[in-house]
């Protein structure tokens, strides 16, 4: 028999948020004069800021330095009350929630459960393919990324060696175009100098995408130039291709190409992270929850979702809002308002997106930016566009400690092109898929790095 989760009855009304990410944090914050009890669930005990998970993954700066406490975040507020749970199911019946320490009541509950690696069905890319949703994933393949050229320096046949060497990224959006340009950054500044015996010519970085442009969703200009950024920087940008297959050494894609690479990364889509007991009907496409304009979920009175699993659709938003920072945190803000209305008996304001454009760097100098100020459209690319990026990611991640190590870390790689943190630590190191059994023992591999 499942157990109460112990906390506190308070007497107020208890609105239980699921996730503690751009969303879930916004929330809760919005609700801190609120006269209700606030429970936060998360299952890490942090936030992460997702949009700088691509510079951990490439070793530029420390994961640690773009996550932060909620104990800490909240340590102010007086009605939050946080639990590091995971949510597994929900009764909207009995208005309970079943969680890893037990079962919670709620009077209003709001899913912020944002958004996982979406493989679109396909199991053995699952398996084999390195996704970047969050920290864990990001220090796994900096820890594959350092660990495949310690590897790489024992071996002498060409095929297994550019194997370890090439690096297979799946997906044009942000994500993998910002992780292409850092990569190929390393390969000309860093790499040689760490392995000297390595000869660096040979890294090849493959970005893959399946439409005919890079960053979908922004100007046609920012597309172009992120791909001739890339092209510059020596990237091989595969348009109009989609990854069929990966067995962990070939990728091979639907025109019937291959490529030869141990690491793929997955960086191909998202779909809503969902837990068990929702009513079907409101499960849309994406597996994201069907929302109306105050951001509570078709079919119920008291369960609300807002974030990446929250799909708003409107004329100007057919499929809902782009899964992106703005929304989540603009529906959390609003949506604390709107519950201290609700419970006051008052009318709730509909969600109204402010949106502020996008943005992606390809390295050094260089970042596509669409603007939104003031109702008017500003698109810049180059050197402009990356002090803006620079700037508004710099400003936004949370805790001031943590403002300060990036900025000391984004100043001393910029002078020096270089970081010390280039360092294989962590379990998810053991994942490295170099599993592709056959070319293992074909490139001698020692027994002891067998994993
Ligand atoms: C690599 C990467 C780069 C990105 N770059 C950008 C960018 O440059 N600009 C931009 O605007 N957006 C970017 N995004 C998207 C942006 O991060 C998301 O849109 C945003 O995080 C959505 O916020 P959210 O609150 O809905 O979900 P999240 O921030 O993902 O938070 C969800 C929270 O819910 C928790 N959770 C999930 N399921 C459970 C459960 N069952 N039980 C308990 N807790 C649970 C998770 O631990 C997490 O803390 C990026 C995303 C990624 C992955």
């Amino acid at each position: 028999m499942v157990t109460e989760a112990k906390i506190a009855h308070t007497g107020k009304r208890r609105v239980v948020i699921i996730g503690g990410g751009f969303a879930g944090l916004q929330l809760a914050k919005s609700l801190r004069k609120a006269d209700v009890q606030v429970v936060l669930i998360d299952r890490t005990n942090y936030h992460t800021f997702q949009p700088l998970l691509y510079q951990v993954s490439t070793a530029g700066i420390e994961a640690t330095s773009i996550v932060y406490p909620f104990r800490k975040i909240f340590e102010a507020q007086q009605n939050l009350y946080f639990r590091l749970a995971e949510v597994q199911s929900v009764d909207t019946g009995q208005q309970i929630v079943e969680t890893s320490i037990g079962l919670l009541h709620y009077d209003v509950l709001v899913v912020a459960t944002g958004a996982e690696t979406n493989y679109h069905g396909n199991a053995q890319i699952q398996e084999k393919a390195l996704p970047m949703k969050d920290v864990e994933d990001a220090v796994a393949l900096r820890n594959t990324v350092l660990t495949n050229f310690e590897k790489a320096l024992q071996i002498e046949e060409e095929e297994q060696l550019n194997s370890l060497m090439d690096y297979v990224i799946v997906g044009g959006g942000p994500t993998g175009v910002e992780l292409a340009g850092a990569l190929s950054e390393l390969r000309k500044h860093v790499f040689p100098q760490d392995y000297k015996e390595l000869d660096f010519i040979k890294m090849d970085i493959h970005l893959i995408q399946s439409g005919p442009q890079l960053l979908k969703g922004m100007s046609e200009e920012a597309a172009r130039k992120a791909l001739q950024y890339l092209e510059d920087f020596g990237v091989k940008v595969w348009l109009n291709r989609r990854v069929k297959s990966y067995d962990g050494y070939t990728v091979t894609l639907d025109s019937g190409e291959t490529l030869i690479s141990r690491t793929v990364i997955w960086a191909a889509g998202v779909s809503g992270a969902l837990f068990k007991g929702l009513r079907p009907e409101s499960i849309l496409k994406g597996n994201r929850l069907q929302v109306d304009a105050y951001n509570r979920v078709t079919g119920y009175e008291n369960v609300f979702a807002i974030g990446d699993v929250a799909a708003m659709r409107s004329e100007a938003y057919p499929e809902g809002h782009p899964m992106m920072a703005q929304p989540a945190m603009q529906q959390g803000k609003l949506l604390g308002k709107n519950l201290a209305r609700l419970l006051a008996g008052k009318p709730m304001e509909p969600f109204a997106y402010d949106d502020k454009g996008a943005m992606a760097t390809i390295g050094r100098n260089h970042a596509v930016a669409d603007l939104k100020l003031l109702k008017k459209e500003f698109r810049t690319q180059g050197f402009l566009a990356w002090l803006i990026w620079t700037f508004i990611h710099l400003i936004s991640i949370v805790g001031f400690r943590n403002r300060f190590l990036v900025f000391l870390n984004w100043t001393w790689n910029y002078f020096s092109y270089n970081s010390s943190i280039r360092l294989i630590v962590g379990k998810k190191q053991e994942n490295v898929p170099v599993e592709a059994a056959t070319a293992k023992t074909e490139v001698g591999i020692g027994a002891q790095d067998r994993r």
